[in-house]
């Protein structure tokens, strides 16, 4: 997606570790309007299917969720929590992830109540590395019985391999963006095509 690709040369920075920051736009200052777009690019890409469903992992896929639904339906957002609480209540599918930012492991939760046997899930997420997050929320759906019509990113890094496996085991990955490469040093990004 050229916008999306534009916005992140023109204000995203490289960091050190494979960290791609764009803050200005996606990560805590949010263009809805870039998101209104991102949700219409995925509404194309999977306008073969039937989905019921999108569900993503807090905090920062929830916007794009929420932007893209309105592209699909107005379908409910559920956004699986990475904490436990008392507002949490009842039966919950539960997993645990490694979060490539934090460098740590943290639980993975949605209620049963939210997520169900016959649902038609498009998975979002506004980074796609390793792969982790989202292999978690695979796993929150085959709990539930509910299946994955396909996965919805904003940005991809393709160095990292985590999309094409998602790919070679059959998902359909529709990412806006795929960085191939970039350098921290030079702060040169390019993206795959
Ligand atoms: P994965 O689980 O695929 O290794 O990493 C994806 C998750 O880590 C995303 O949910 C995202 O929050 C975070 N993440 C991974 N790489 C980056 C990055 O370069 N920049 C930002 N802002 N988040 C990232």
């Amino acid at each position: 997606m050229q916008e999306l690709e534009e916005r992140i040369q023109a204000e995203g920075t490289v960091k050190a570790g494979d960290v791609l920051k764009v803050d200005a736009f996606l990560n805590h200052q949010c263009d809805v309007r870039l998101f209104d777009h991102m949700g219409a690019a995925w509404a194309e890409h999977f306008a073969g299917k039937t989905i019921t469903k999108i569900l993503t992992i807090e905090a920062s896929g929830i916007g794009i969720a929420c932007c893209a639904a309105r592209h699909f339906g107005d379908v409910p957002v559920v956004f699986a929590k990475k904490a436990q609480s008392i507002n949490l209540d009842g039966d919950q599918y539960t997993t645990t992830v490694y979060s490539f930012t934090k460098q740590k492991e943290f639980p993975v939760i949605v209620s049963k109540k939210y997520l169900n046997p016959g649902d038609h899930v498009l998975l979002i997420d506004d980074f796609l590395a390793n792969g982790k997050a989202l292999r978690g929320l695979i796993e929150l759906c085959e709990e539930a019985g509910a299946t994955v019509e396909g996965i919805g990113i904003a940005v991809e890094k393709g160095f990292q391999g985590g999309g094409d496996q998602l790919r070679a085991d059959g998902y359909d990955v529709d990412s806006l963006a795929i960085v191939e490469s970039m350098d921290p040093e030079t702060g040169k990004i390019e993206f795959r095509h």
